[in-house]
């Protein structure tokens, strides 16, 4: 998405599945029940007690080679004791939270599961639609907090990992998901969940009706309100020298009460003396949210039992702050080096809090990022290289412009959502049918500053000839009915942005491009079955889902990605003469 708010923080049907293996299994213990002890206990010794995925927003795969030297905790946990795959990228163009993590959640890419980005423009209603906006469910608010709206996965196309995983264990497998943010939350659990929470803009811990209310979350959020940190401060956690790049990152945006420079103080707007909306602004895009995250997390683990049960339970845990602190500071900030350093002493106390509750080797943890960030266009543009900002009611007004004298009427575009432009209804089909017009609004969108390649729906939905980057990129994102009528890819280094024209620019910076900086990040797993070590063969996060999936005797009905089978620990060789 562009840059479409003041700060940072604002931009930002199942398949019915066949039964006859779980039918199978059934049958096959009752008709060797002296068996059913041994074949249990076997199956628990070959299965992982816990699966925990853990997703980093935002977090660049380069982050890890530049930063890594300043982490002892959980990131550096994973780095030695864990499989890292350094060359881990989406190949699609889509790089934006809802479809990257449907793609990590699934196992496939946005043009299979639909998720094609954060929100999209929905032709039958003629209005934007979140991914996770369903009319049928209800948004409920823990400990007396308000919300509003409806969430669940229905847009979703393919089932999770995670509801396959429960699906699979006859409903034995307990599923678990927490985030700041509604879209990853859910769509890492699935259509179903049995703890699924994430966070309103009020600060308050929600659910939905698709999901329930579970009680221990509701204990959670009573004993443990956000305004708790109302008065803290955000101090950098090291010594000056230790942080890389400039002590103000330029073209750093702000946060409403803040400033571009540590320290921050969690005080809400200037003057409050109470948390208001500033506050949970503030407070979403510090670290403060994500050890509140990592607490929620060891409750649910407690008051669950998870990784004590007959069957492999889920957890998925999205940190989100990573991302509202780079869209506001940018990727060569202090603020982003400093959170990433305190995200790595909370997952250091949670995998210690794991290895004493399940046991260490007793369960599998796999950590990726559903997108990078671009630097910031300002800062990038010091190096002499082309940067700058697309404005999107600009282009949209060029597009006007370019069928005014060809008798259409206006306004000829219904939306620019993103990279997407929908023309109005009928419009498309016109164009398709008369040449001249459409090479009129195609010339006037690739002429303009900062385009680098606008492709036709129909160039997208069926290519199979060989394609520059960009399209096979676009390619992999586009889904029939929901992506755009055309799709217009910028130049590298270049934002959108969706400000009116003539409206102040804010600075900042954002993601959803096919560039490596929004598409390369890290894949690492640990723990029970994994082979350590650096891997350097390019992957994706697609990949996470079938590897887990086969750590747990998972079958996925489709899939994109592939096992990595590379990072996973060879059965133990017989030795044997025996020639075949
Ligand atoms: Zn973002």
């Amino acid at each position: 998405m562009g840059l479409t708010m003041k700060s940072g923080l604002r931009i930002c049907r199942v398949l019915a599945l066949a039964a006859t293996g779980i039918a199978f299994l059934a049958s096959g213990v009752g008709a060797q029940g002296s068996k059913t002890a041994a074949v249990e206990k076997a199956e628990k010794s070959t299965r992982p007690k816990l699966v925990v995925l853990l997703v980093v927003d935002q977090m660049r795969g380069d982050y890890v080679d530049k930063f890594r030297g300043k982490w002892s905790g959980g990131l550096k946990r994973l780095l030695t004791e864990g499989a890292w795959f350094r060359a881990a990228a989406f190949p699609y163009a889509a790089t934006e939270t809802c479809p990257g993590h449907s793609t990590i959640s699934t196992g496939s890419f946005p043009a299979s599961h639909g998720m094609v980005a954060n929100a999209w423009w929905d032709r039958e209603q003629q209005k934007m639609v979140t991914c996770t906006s369903d009319p049928n469910a209800k948004n409920m608010a823990y400990a007396g907090g308000s919300t509003k709206g409806g969430d669940s996965a229905w847009r979703m196309q393919v089932p999770a990992y995670a509801e396959e995983l429960k699906f699979q264990t006859g409903g034995a497998s307990r599923v678990v998901t927490f985030s700041m943010k509604a879209r990853s939350a859910i769509t890492m659990a699935g259509h179903k969940g049995d703890a699924v929470a994430w966070f309103d803009t009020s600060g308050a811990l929600v659910t939905s009706s698709v999901f329930g209310s579970m009680p221990f979350v509701e204990e959670f959020a009573k004993k443990n309100p956000v305004a708790q940190d109302f008065g803290k401060t955000w101090s950098p956690a090291l010594p000056k020298t230790a942080y890389l790049y400039d002590e103000t990152a330029t073209g750093a945006a702000t946060i409403d009460g803040w400033t571009t420079t540590f320290p921050h103080a969690l005080r809400g707007k200037e003057g409050s003396t109470e948390p208001d909306a500033a506050f949970y602004e503030q407070w979403t895009a510090s670290p403060f949210a994500d050890t509140y995250l990592t607490k929620l997390v060891e409750a649910a683990v407690d008051s669950l039992g998870l990784g004590k049960n007959s069957a492999t339970d889920f957890l998925g845990v999205s940190y989100s702050s990573v991302d509202y602190v780079g869209h506001t500071f940018g990727p060569r900030s202090w603020e982003i080096q400093d959170i990433l350093v305190r995200l790595d002493k909370d997952l250091g106390e949670l995998l210690a809090f794991l290895d004493k509750r399940v046991g260490a080797g007793n369960y599998v943890v796999a950590l990726s990022a559903d997108h990078g960030v671009a630097p910031i266009p300002v800062d990038m543009q010091k190096t002499g290289v082309d940067a700058g900002v697309l404005s999107l009611p600009e282009l949209q007004a060029r597009i006007e412009k370019a069928l005014e004298p060809l008798n259409y009427a206006k306004p000829v575009v219904a939306r620019m959502a993103g990279n997407e432009v929908y023309f109005s209804e009928g419009v498309y089909g016109r164009l398709k049918a008369d040449p001249v017009a459409m090479k009129a609004v195609l010339d006037a969108i690739s002429t303009m500053p900062g385009v680098a390649a606008v492709y036709r729906a129909e160039e997208l939905g069926n290519g199979t000839t060989p394609i520059a980057q960009t399209r096979k990129a676009a390619v992999l994102s586009y889904f029939a009915g929901r992506s755009g009528d055309l799709y217009v890819s910028q130049k590298p280094y270049w934002l959108l942005d969706s400000l009116p024209e003539g409206s102040k620019r804010v600075t900042g910076t954002s993601h959803g491009t096919p560039y490596n900086y929004d598409q390369h990040v890290p894949v690492f797993f640990m723990g029970f079955g994994i082979q350590p070590g650096e891997y350097i063969e390019p992957v994706t996060p697609a990949d996470i889902a079938p590897t887990l999936a086969t750590l747990t005797g998972v079958t996925l009905a489709t899939r994109d990605g592939r096992v990595l089978a590379e990072a996973l620990r060879k059965p133990a060789k017989k030795d044997s003469t025996l020639r075949h």
